[in-house]
């Protein structure tokens, strides 16, 4: 126990002495939140497999096709959506949206599209892997709301430019992908 309290006394000298502190979080930090990992025991892709990595170039070559993929929730995916529809913020969410308000933390990067970080509500987060509640347009790469495009048409195309939409990570933004 003094051991821990020692630890976490450190940490918050660490925090306290640093000029910038940016906080990179993955998998882990939902876990509590009801949120199953992707590797490791009970994870993801420990169960189901991993994926094929090269999704965006099967969007590309089929978007339809890639979008009725989607909307089955093949494999993992309907654990994991199910999991993050019922999953709140944990103390870890709360104890750095609290740092944020602070002033002490500056910014979070997070892999996690889970959408956590914001209802816990930090307001300085880069979603790296993209955010699981929006979709993004894969030329202009402006994002929206799921529920303000319809995918009773596939693809959906974007109101702004007519190019494809996709889900939201940013692996769409491809520079001069469509010049
Ligand atoms: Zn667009």
């Amino acid at each position: 126990m003094a051991e821990l309290r020692e630890e976490i006394e450190k940490a918050a000298r660490l925090l306290m002495e640093s000029k910038y502190v940016v906080v990179l979080v993955g998998a882990g930090m939902s876990v509590e939140s009801g949120i199953p990992p992707f590797r490791g025991p009970g994870g993801l892709w420990t169960k189901y497999g991993e994926p094929d990595m090269r999704g965006y170039d099967r969007f590309l070559a089929d978007p339809k096709g890639w979008w009725e993929s989607i909307l089955k929730r093949e494999g993992y995916a309907s654990e994991l959506v199910d999991g993050i529809a019922q999953a709140k913020p944990n103390q870890g969410h709360y104890a750095l949206a609290e740092l944020e308000e602070m002033g002490i933390l500056k910014y979070i990067i997070t892999q996690n599209v889970d959408n956590l970080h914001y209802a816990a509500g930090s307001k300085n987060i880069a979603e790296i892997h993209g955010n699981i509640l929006k979709l993004r347009c894969v030329s202009c790469g402006h994002r929206f709301e799921r529920g303000e495009i319809s995918v009773e048409m596939l693809s959906p195309l974007c109101p702004d430019c007519g190019w494809f939409i996709k889900t939201d990570p940013p692996e769409t933004k491809y520079e001069n992908l469509f010049s």
